[in-house]
């Protein structure tokens, strides 16, 4: 018998699918792996006017970097499809008529005009317009309600008309969500919400509970943004006689500053990137992908913004997610966006990454770095990495001779240390040692005999190679660039 735990991630192809979708992707991921349950992408296309064609395969090859992937979808198939909701208006039609002649929706015909002017009067008046039982049957609106059969009929057949749900009236409803826990609303509150147009598409609140339905959805897991829906939806479940799936919405992400929601221009203001891969729209947008981030890296990251697992680690893999993942410890609180703490997951992973993978992984950004050395630059400058691109021009002196830094050499010489790199050099031409640990040792003994200190000379060893007080392991770094190149670098830098 096949498991009763079903989840569903429900895009709308509006836009690039940003940090915020990603992570309620992967909540459900997450949930459905360890619950041993199915995950369904359900593309939420029924607002034609905003619908980018390019976004569904903007989202699909997101996900799919990630690792995110789906037991049902446009493109694997699936039981309860079609899964893309514009392809699924015939559904729509016959399920808002069933609550029209149900009498708990209904047609109505106001003017985008008349409603401005009702919501602006009422604004004049300290109030705030809500099209429902208070006034739908005023007679300042204009819908089937007080409308004659035959006048609705003629309206109708002019095509200009919407069907609203018919909220019941004065009634306060009670629901639950996992993380908000026990919720009450008044239906005084809420709004005759829009449910289908007259270009035969639903709107969202219609689509997405008939087919969280008929998907046979177990749990709703989104974004915090849902939640004053969560009373409609209820309403919703109810006119139609379902039993409603259990509801997670998931605390908002906060800009870096910890002020208000994570935007795509707060990636461009603060220079990080908000989406998975690259988007172009009138200017390239760059994904985490293309800007050097691991995908295990941005999954750990993203699991942890309003989720926290009991203990102390934080670095953790997607299969160590799945078996700590819970409900239970998701945050109310906002979760705030931090990239200085997504490198840092991110150099975690590149440290833990099989160096096999992490070569693949690497090589094919950077290929302006030869073929032969790769495998052994990487496993160098490894321990360093916060990103993955652009490796070349971070450790340019591995390849180039670096400027020489005349203030920095001189003050890490002194008369011993001097001597014992001179003594070094002797040892080297005659030598030619390129192992670092032999280097290592013939440095020690150039040292002991010297006099010199050992870190003292070693920094100046680092500033003759790298120019700066910066970068892998000197010995390392000496046997990468070879003999003959340490051997320049450091005799230029003796003599000045
Ligand atoms: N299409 C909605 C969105 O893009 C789905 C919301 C939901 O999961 O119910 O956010």
């Amino acid at each position: 018998m096949k498991n009763q735990i079903r989840l569903r991630f429900a895009p709308s192809p509006t836009g690039p699918l940003h940090i915020g979708g990603l992570r309620t992707a992967l909540f459900n991921y997450l949930f459905a792996k360890k619950m041993g349950g199915e995950l369904v992408l359900r593309i939420e296309d029924t607002d034609k006017k905003r619908t980018v064609k390019k976004s569904q395969k903007h989202i699909e090859e997101s996900l799919s970097w990630l690792g995110i992937d789906f037991d049902e979808s446009t493109s694997k198939g699936g039981d309860y499809g079609p899964y893309n909701q514009s392809e699924r208006g015939s559904i729509y039609i016959k399920y808002v008529n069933e609550l029209v002649e149900k009498g708990l929706a209904y047609y109505a015909f106001d003017t985008t005009e008349a409603l401005d002017l009702e919501r602006k009067s009422h604004e004049k008046k300290g109030k705030t317009f809500i099209y429902n039982s208070h006034n739908r049957e005023k007679g300042r609106l204009v819908n089937s309600l007080v409308l004659s059969e035959k006048e609705t009929q003629e309206k109708i057949k002019k095509g200009q008309y919407v069907i609203r749900f018919k909220t019941p009236a004065d009634k306060v409803i009670h629901f639950e969500d996992i993380v908000r826990g026990k919720l009450s609303v008044s239906t005084r509150d809420i709004d005759d919400k829009i449910l289908f147009k007259s270009d035969g598409m639903p709107t969202y609140h219609l689509a997405n509970v008939v087919d969280d339905h008929l998907m046979k959805i177990s749990h709703v897991i989104r974004g915090e943004e849902w939640l004053p829906s969560l009373a409609l939806h209820n309403l919703i479940y109810n006119a139609f006689g379902w039993a409603s799936p259990k509801f997670a919405h998931l605390p908002l992400i906060l800009k870096p500053t910890g002020k208000g929601k994570l935007s795509k221009r707060d990636g461009d203001q603060f220079g990080f990137p908000v989406y998975a891969i690259n988007w172009l729209e009138e200017k390239l947008y760059k994904g985490f992908k293309e800007s050097g981030f691991l995908a295990s890296a941005l999954i750990n990251y993203m699991a942890f913004l309003g989720w926290r697992p009991q203990g102390e680690n934080e670095v953790y893999s997607m299969s160590e997610l799945i078996t700590d993942f819970s409900l239970n410890n998701i945050n109310k609180a906002g979760a705030k966006f931090d990239p200085k703490k997504l490198l840092w997951v991110n150099a975690q992973h590149i440290q833990k990454t099989n160096i096999k993978d992490l070569i693949e992984l690497c090589s094919s950004k950077n290929t302006d770095i030869e073929k032969g050395v790769f495998d052994r630059f990487l496993e160098i400058v490894r321990p360093r990495l916060e990103t993955i691109d652009g490796l070349k021009k971070k450790f340019l002196y591995l390849f180039e001779r670096p400027g020489i830094n005349k203030d920095l050499v001189s003050k890490m010489s002194s008369k011993e240390t001097i001597s014992a790199i001179n003594d070094f050099i002797t040892e080297l031409k005659s030598n030619k040692a390129n192992k670092a640990q032999s280097l290592k040792e013939m440095l020690s003994k150039s040292v002991e005999r010297s006099g010199a200190k050992f870190g003292k000379t070693l920094g100046f060893c680092r500033a003759s190679i790298v120019g700066k007080m910066e970068g892998p392991d000197v010995f390392e770094m000496m046997e990468f660039i070879g003999s003959e190149e340490t051997l320049d670098r450091l005799t230029l830098c003796v003599n000045i």
